[in-house]
């Protein structure tokens, strides 16, 4: 099996996001850069749980040709490929459908990022790129169009989101700290707004977005 230690970082990757609940269901995807021609990619719609390496997908950038993997490649394999592409320097890019930056997508503006490490982190602002349908040649183009060198993650609208890091160890930091910003930006609203919402309700929504800000904050103090 070739790249077989690409392909094995991938599933680790995807068994990580699920578990910190980033991955829902099947929803997501991860690419990792596997050598100059070709990268690695989850499988079309499986259990993260039950992957092997052996089903990861190896697909050549210059044709998008499955070259290696047992099953299907994701639908978003082209996202990938253009995010890749247009950050040589990144080796992994990860989508994912996180709850509450998804929700954010819904907004459809751009994220200005409060937190001074967040800002390190992501860039100042997370453009929110243009609706198009997931596994489109539309969304991948309109995302390829979107990707610049300061900015490592980029929301989808009404759909979910892409970072991008140098590993995957900190294309993840990048989604939990973008998951964390998110819930910042909806708890300040929550807290200050009249929100039409009974008061122990409110409380809950509220105690929820600390918790996800918690979260990140011990997860990336390790
Ligand atoms: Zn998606």
């Amino acid at each position: 099996m070739k790249f077989q230690e690409t392909r094995a970082a991938v599933v680790r990757t995807c068994i990580t996001l699920a578990d910190q609940g980033f991955l829902a269901g099947t929803g997501g995807n991860v690419a990792l850069r596997a050598d100059e021609d070709h990268f690695a990619v989850t499988p079309s719609a499986t259990d993260y749980y039950a992957m092997s390496a052996a089903d990861v997908c190896v697909v050549r950038f210059s044709d998008k040709e499955q070259v290696e993997g047992e099953r299907e490649a994701s639908v978003e394999a082209g996202l990938h490929a253009g995010v890749l592409k247009a950050r040589p320097e990144c080796r992994a890019s990860v989508h994912t459908h996180q709850p509450i930056a998804s929700a954010y997508t819904l907004l459809a503006r751009p994220l200005e990022v409060q937190d001074s490490r967040h800002r390190e982190l992501l860039g100042a602002r997370i453009p929110c790129v243009g609706y198009a349908p997931s596994g489109t040649g539309l969304l991948a183009a309109r995302v390829a169009r979107a990707i610049k060198p300061d900015t490592n993650a980029y929301l989808m609208r009404n759909h979910g989101v892409i970072c991008v890091g140098k590993d995957a160890e900190e294309a993840m930091a990048r989604v939990a700290a973008l998951e964390s910003e998110c819930a910042a930006f909806f708890e300040t609203r929550a807290a200050n707004e009249s929100v039409a919402l009974d008061p122990s309700v409110r409380a809950l929504v509220i105690a929820a977005l600390r918790s996800a800000v918690r979260d990140e904050l011990q997860e990336t103090e390790r």
